[in-house]
């Protein structure tokens, strides 16, 4: 019986394995990224294009075993008032001074995390130290990627406060999943940036002022489609799980002219010129005289005995991701490949 429950419950908790652009976006933004480098890079990071692929989903991996994980994904930038985005200050310091930290981790701090990854990439590339390179690659993409997610920079971050509960997932998972086969990823050369600070800012700033599209076209067809036509089942990890339809997926897509698309090449260009951006800072190190080192990268390993109960974007209403959920879905559903 306890087991049987434990399913029924699981089926619950299923689509939290799309968290933050889904893994499957995740991993794609990372690897396409790499692409974007020029030859001095390209050969380092082809060689490791697996584990800048696979660890792209770390992060989220991490926010339930690593205290003061979970806000670097997102900022509740309406929660700070009106046009906040545009007001808030671009650098932690300042922010700091203006606001209690806790305040500040409450609500999220993901743009000021970026900037703190990418400074320590910059010390990583000046190091040559492969593994922090590598692992700091891999974050930076992930937390780049977050950011231009228009539903990771607001309050209403599952649509929970407009009764548009699951609307997390479906942005961010359900329409790349389903669409991405489509898209063009071609983005061309990584750029320097002259202020990666700033240029997350503006990502955000962007991401944020797509959010009304994100939530009226989806109320809009909402009211044109029965029920059993939005939503459909699926076989998921050998469970029948409630997804949305096909139909619904598609003219959403369409209504959105494209705008998740737009938004994974915006976060595919940023993660490369962030990339680019700190290997300059650092001095262009020799990346090829660390082509031929063999090195065995350490796999991340994650504690899950006492999993933190942090922010689920997109779980559901009745609250039942509990803690325990949340670590039988990380120890038993979770499959790097999938
Ligand atoms: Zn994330």
């Amino acid at each position: 019986m306890k087991n049987f429950l434990s399913i029924i419950l699981l089926c619950f908790f299923i689509p939290a394995e799309t968290k933050g652009w889904g893994f499957f976006a995740h991993r794609k933004i990372n690897r396409q990224a790499v692409y974007s480098l020029p030859p001095e890079m390209i050969g380092f990071f082809k060689q490791h294009i697996g584990y800048i692929t696979e660890n792209a989903v770390n992060p989220d991996r991490r926010r339930y075993a690593v205290l003061g994980e979970a806000e670097k994904h997102y900022i509740d930038a309406d929660a700070y008032g009106d046009s906040a985005v545009f007001k808030l200050p671009r650098y932690w310091h300042q922010a700091l001074e203006i606001f209690p930290e806790e305040e500040l981790r409450s609500k999220g701090i993901g743009p000021w995390n970026v900037y703190l990854t990418q400074l320590s990439l910059t010390e990583a590339f000046k190091r040559k130290d492969i593994n922090s390179i590598l692992r700091l690659s891999a974050d930076l993409g992930h937390y780049i990627g977050d950011m231009n997610v228009p539903l990771h920079t607001t309050k209403n971050y599952n649509g929970q406060l407009t009764n548009q509960y699951g609307i997390h997932g479906f942005w961010e998972s359900r329409i790349p999943e389903l669409l991405a086969e489509e898209y063009d990823f071609f983005v061309g050369k990584a750029d320097y940036l002259e202020r990666p600070q700033y240029a997350i800012w503006d990502a955000v700033t962007q991401a944020h002022m797509a959010l009304d599209s994100v939530l009226h076209f989806e109320r809009l067809l909402s009211s044109r489609f029965t029920e059993d036509k939005k939503y459909s089942y699926e076989e998921r990890g050998g469970i029948n799980t409630q997804v949305y339809s096909k139909e619904f997926t598609k003219a959403y897509h369409e209504m959105l002219d494209g705008q998740v698309e737009r938004q994974m090449k915006r976060a595919i260009k940023m993660v490369a010129d962030f990339w680019y951006t700190a290997w300059i800072n650092a001095g262009q190190p020799d990346l090829n005289a660390l082509v031929n080192i063999q090195t065995e990268l350490p796999e991340e390993k994650f504690d899950y005995s006492k999993p933190l109960d942090v922010r689920e974007h997109d779980d559901l209403a009745d609250g039942q991701s509990s803690s325990s959920l949340r670590k039988a879905f990380l120890t038993a559903i979770w499959r790097p490949g999938l």
